[in-house]
């Protein structure tokens, strides 16, 4: 069973400050392109990239449409806003999205140069952002990201167990 874990008891950066109304409101963003994914049977999961209070990209998981193992939220949305801005250094942008990044977007995330990134839910078996490994504040590495956790993680989650729940049912039938 696959089991998403929305306690922020032990999440660090979740002070009343780092709750800002304003990540909440993007993060909502993120979320609906994850409920978009799911209308289309695809594992959901939305992300946003914002440049100057402006979203210059946004992904949902595609991986079942375009038969992609790469086709993550975070990975769609990185390329679209690389385009947008004609550069692969994505400066000033934050990147939301609704389930902590993988070990693959965690990369793409070090190599678009992005400084913050504000996610929902943890993710205890894929997490490579404060999960399983922490890589994108290792400082071996030439980059180091800020980091939001837990933001609107309950709904972030929500909309995964409710999608494997109906996954299951439908299995069982
Ligand atoms: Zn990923």
């Amino acid at each position: 069973m696959i089991h998403f874990d929305f306690s922020d008891e032990d999440n660090p950066d979740l002070s009343p400050a780092a709750m800002s109304g304003s990540d909440e409101s993007w993060m909502r963003r993120a979320l609906s392109l994850g409920l978009a994914a799911a209308e289309q049977d695809e594992v959901p999961v939305g992300a946003i990239v914002v440049h100057q209070d402006r979203i210059i990209g946004s992904g949902w998981n595609q991986r079942e449409q375009l038969k992609d193992p790469t086709a993550h939220a975070e990975m769609i949305a990185i390329t679209q806003a690389s385009a947008a801005l004609e550069s692969w250094r994505l400066i000033d942008c934050t990147l939301y999205v609704t389930l902590e990044p993988c070990p693959m977007c965690a990369g793409a995330i070090l190599q678009a140069r992005i400084p913050r990134v504000v996610y929902g839910a943890r993710d205890p078996k894929a997490g490579a952002v404060d999960s399983l490994y922490r890589l994108l504040n290792d400082p071996r590495l030439n980059h180091a990201v800020q980091i939001t956790g837990g933001v609107l993680a309950v709904e972030c989650g929500r909309i995964l167990t409710e999608f494997f729940e109906a996954k299951r049912k439908l299995g069982k039938k």
